[in-house]
């Protein structure tokens, strides 16, 4: 098989449309422009095609200054996009002076994989056409004046990009098409060509409503804290900033409310920041005595990249019992972290008269949390 990484005959073009507004994503930027693994959607989908001989990034001009800096290919140049996708396409292919395959892909796509192109182009090279599809898993209605009709499912495909077409086939559908289209294939389909259709992938997802960036990766974090605190006597206990009647308290150099302390580093960890030794050091004295919700305050100031999910906390002691107190600790922790009572937990356990808390030495607590980028 003809390798296509080569840039030789046939020439290949690819165009990248970024000149959407991404409305419905609802993030108040151009969804293209939405970052996760460190990389925007649009840069993401761009460096799939650079193999081409040319890649075309069709976008407004905000968009270009900030995608050009990432982009220091020669193959790669930038044409301004149009009012609606049909128009942003026929300025892409006004500027193509000459090729034999054009390949058009959304930019909101990240997904797509090297083999999606491949089949595509290839598809395009044997057929002329090459528009990526696949079959709906799951059932299909026809409704019309409010009549359902069922229909074979396994007529009926989902459409995507990378579309691939004869780049003289497609600039003569588009110059004897003048409404505004769907995709391209529709465009090349009206025109009286016929549309090959090459496999696609529900993982080739365009990105298109919030829910869509929710579960990108690095959009969600977990982070994990852990504590532990000596009982001394001559200190008031403090536990998830409730004072509790007991006759020791912990000995620290702030309150030692060890669970609110087992909390604050989860949340840092999760933000991968440093955790509240660094922040809070013992050695400072404005930090003695100091009140640990406080201390959470500050924390989550932070952090408001994110919000919180949920947080569990688990206080590890042998005394005194903490079951009574657990709704008030919720109840602080909620308002301090921004959530729902229902979305904070606090649980205890003994260990049974062993170590350290078993023999009322100290108590102990950990903590999880997940969060979620805003
Ligand atoms: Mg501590």
């Amino acid at each position: 098989m003809q390798d296509l990484c080569t840039k030789s005959s046939p020439k290949i073009c690819a165009v990248v449309l970024c000149a959407g507004k991404g409305l419905r994503a609802n993030l108040g930027y151009n969804k293209v422009l939405h970052s996760f693994s460190n990389e925007s959607v649009a840069l993401k989908s761009i460096k799939k095609f650079l193999r081409f001989d040319e890649v075309i990034v069709v976008c407004d001009e905000d968009t270009r200054e900030v995608l050009s800096c990432s982009l220091p290919y020669d193959n790669v140049r930038f044409v301004g996009g149009g009012m609606t996708r049909t128009d942003s396409v026929k300025n892409a292919l006004k500027s193509i002076k000459d090729c034999d395959i054009v390949t058009i892909h959304d930019g909101a796509r990240p997904f797509v994989t090297e083999q999606i192109i491949e089949q595509s182009v290839r598809s395009a090279l044997t057929y002329g056409s090459g528009v990526v599809a696949y079959q709906s898993t799951d059932a299909l209605k026809k409704v019309t004046d409010g009549k359902t009709q069922s229909v074979d499912r396994s007529d009926y495909y989902i459409v995507q990009t990378p579309q691939s077409f004869d780049f003289k086939k497609l600039v003569d559908a588009y110059s004897r098409n003048s409404g505004v289209y769907a995709d391209d294939s529709e465009v090349y389909d009206r025109a009286g060509y016929e549309v090959h259709i090459s496999p696609g992938s529900r993982d080739n997802v365009k990105l298109t409503t919030p829910s869509d960036f929710l579960g990108l990766n690095g959009a969600y974090r977990v982070g994990y804290g852990f504590d532990v605190h000596a009982f001394c006597e001559n200190r008031i206990l403090v536990l998830c900033g409730k004072t509790i009647d007991y006759p020791l308290g912990l000995l620290g150099h702030s309150d030692a409310d060890a669970p609110v302390h087992a909390v604050m580093d989860a949340l840092l960890s999760a933000c991968s920041l440093p955790d509240i030794g660094v922040l809070f050091p013992d050695t400072d004295p404005r930090f003695e005595g100091a009140d640990s919700m406080k201390l959470l305050e500050k924390v989550m100031q932070k952090i408001t990249d994110y919000e919180i999910i949920n947080a569990s906390v688990c206080i590890i002691t042998q005394k005194p019992k903490i079951a009574p107190h657990v709704s008030d600790m919720r109840k602080n922790l909620a308002i301090a972290l921004n959530v729902d009572i229902n979305d904070v937990n606090v649980s205890a356990t003994t260990t049974e008269h062993l170590g350290i808390t078993g023999e009322g030495k100290g108590l102990a607590s950990s903590a999880m949390v997940l969060i979620r980028k805003k």
